[in-house]
């Protein structure tokens, strides 16, 4: 279990730990505790260095957090220090982002479904079926008032049982993690904040987009050639939502180009939902390609994805008859008991 600083100190920059387990070769690091934030939630990793080795990725495997190195490193005691510059722009984004949120939840009730941080623009997605713009500028407006009054943002822990007022109820059990800008928001988030809305800096909407999820739905539904293009833009483009919507209604015999590009696509995408539908479109298209590259998930070949998308890939080939098969027998044997049980388990699935 490593200790996730950024919990408690959002500000805290440098740190020291000791290494407790390394993998690739000494590629990949495990320390007892960490600052460095690992991409989740719709915030990206952290960047910066484990002594004088740049960390180029950090994982949430659950219990642990993965730092995932430029080069090996030996030792047993490190000194941490976190690229400032990108982790304070995330903070103000994600301070803001709950900001923009609950002035938008409050007078309208526009839902916030799922956001994304990036290093130009921010989006988040509401579902609602129509904006005004009036409500839009009402809502950026009254945002700015807030920011210009500073108030506090605070971090607590409380029990799911008893937590009372979060914007989104939480579905998780047990201790929540809850992020309260003052007077306005409760928020359950494991993200890492600003201490007062001041230090978010002015907020601007540049863009309300419209994004009929039915047009997305019905364009993967027909899969022909002439669509491939405008879906392969939409998964690079649109926002989180959107992507796994198009993902989710692949089909398999008429979607075959794509197995490729999506492939490709699971290598640069960050965000856990839309990785996840990556690995069960590639299930149901199902041809040659697509095994190939669950395959190479399955096996941990493609470094920087956590553990639990090896088993998402193991649950798709589950899913793909005598052929995924062969490669879950060979699975069951691996290294990892978590990952050998699980291809044993979906071997069965696959047989019967
Ligand atoms: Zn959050």
């Amino acid at each position: 279990m490593t200790e996730r600083l950024y919990y408690t100190d959002s500000y805290l920059a440098d740190f020291e730990a000791r290494v407790v387990d390394r993998a690739d070769d000494g590629r990949r690091i495990y320390l007892d505790r960490t600052a460095f934030y690992p991409t989740s939630g719709g915030q990206p990793h952290d960047t910066g260095r484990l002594g004088d080795t740049d960390v180029l990725d950090v994982v949430d495997e659950g219990e642990r957090v993965a730092h995932l190195l430029s080069r090996p490193i030996s030792g047993e005691r490190v000194a941490g220090r976190l690229n400032w510059e990108r982790r304070f722009d995330h903070m103000q984004q994600h301070t803001g982002q709950h900001l923009l949120s609950a002035v938008l939840a409050e007078p309208h009730h526009f839902a916030t479904v799922s956001v994304h941080f990036g290093p130009e623009t921010s989006t988040l997605d509401l579902d609602v079926g129509a904006i005004a713009s009036e409500q839009v500028v009402g809502a950026e407006a009254r945002a700015n008032t807030i920011v210009t009054e500073n108030r506090p943002v605070t971090v607590g822990f409380e029990d799911s049982g008893t937590a009372t007022g979060l914007r989104k109820p939480s579905e998780r059990e047990g201790p929540l993690r809850i992020v309260t800008i003052a007077d306005l928001d409760r928020s359950a988030c494991g993200g890492t904040h600003v201490r007062a809305t001041g230090e978010i800096g002015a907020i601007l909407i540049r863009k309300v987009e419209r994004v009929r999820k039915s047009v997305a739905t019905a364009l993967s539904r027909i899969g022909t050639p002439d669509v491939l293009e405008p879906i392969s833009r939409m998964l690079k483009d649109s926002s989180p939502a959107i992507r796994v919507t198009v993902l989710g209604n692949l089909e398999g015999n008429k979607s075959r180009p794509l197995a490729m590009p999506l492939a490709a696509l699971l290598e640069s995408e960050e965000h856990p939902d839309v990785q996840r539908e990556i690995l069960r479109a590639l299930g149901r298209i199902g041809t040659p390609d697509a095994l190939l590259a669950l395959r190479r998930v399955a096996n941990g070949e493609v470094r920087r994805l956590p553990k639990r998308l090896r088993l998402q890939a193991i649950e798709s080939l589950a899913g793909v008859g005598t052929p995924g098969a062969q490669i879950l027998r060979t699975l069951a044997g691996d290294a990892d008991a978590e990952i050998g049980s699980a291809a044993a388990k979906a071997l069965q699935e696959a047989m019967a």
